[in-house]
């Protein structure tokens, strides 16, 4: 006769869940007006952490990438760091056997327009301590005070 077992999840997986659980929540609340570049950066570091580790262009790969991203916001991308963005980005989602890899490729690949917006602002206003963020590449989201009756 067999024994029906429910495995109870270890601390190290209960820790995960609710780290999952902060980021959706982050996610779903977070203000839309936060640079581009450090959110591509962020996400593709996300998915870093999560690769097996099994192909090159996600275990490597996405670590570059995501290094690359950071100039956009320190404000020292060039145009050849643009371009290699879009290179890397494009062999990592050709590579990249699953839809971790991929998925992380094809966020920085749909951004590109911005991110290239966001380059430039950000050369031109080098970058300075938050909440100062000289990104204009995104228009900051400012509240709208109205007074009743008008
Ligand atoms: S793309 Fe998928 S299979 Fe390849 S290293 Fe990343 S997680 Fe592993």
């Amino acid at each position: 006769m067999y024994r029906l077992t429910v495995p109870s999840p270890t601390p190290a997986q209960g820790s995960m869940e609710k780290i999952y659980h902060a980021i959706a929540r982050r996610g779903a609340s977070g203000p839309v007006s936060v640079c581009p570049a450090e959110m591509a950066a962020a996400a593709v570091r996300l998915c870093h952490t999560q690769s097996c580790g099994k192909c090159v262009p996600c275990r490597i790969g996405l670590r570059v990438l995501a290094e690359e991203l950071d100039k956009i916001a320190a404000g020292t991308a060039t145009e050849k760091t643009l371009a290699e963005i879009e290179s890397l980005a494009s062999a990592i989602h050709g590579g990249a056997d699953c839809a971790i890899g991929t998925e992380a490729a094809a966020l920085v690949l749909e951004q590109l327009p911005v991110l290239k917006r966001d380059a430039e602002a950000h050369a031109a206003a080098p970058a300075r301590p938050r909440p100062f963020s000289p990104c204009r590449a995104r228009p900051a989201v400012r509240p709208v005070w109205t007074s009743p009756g008008t």
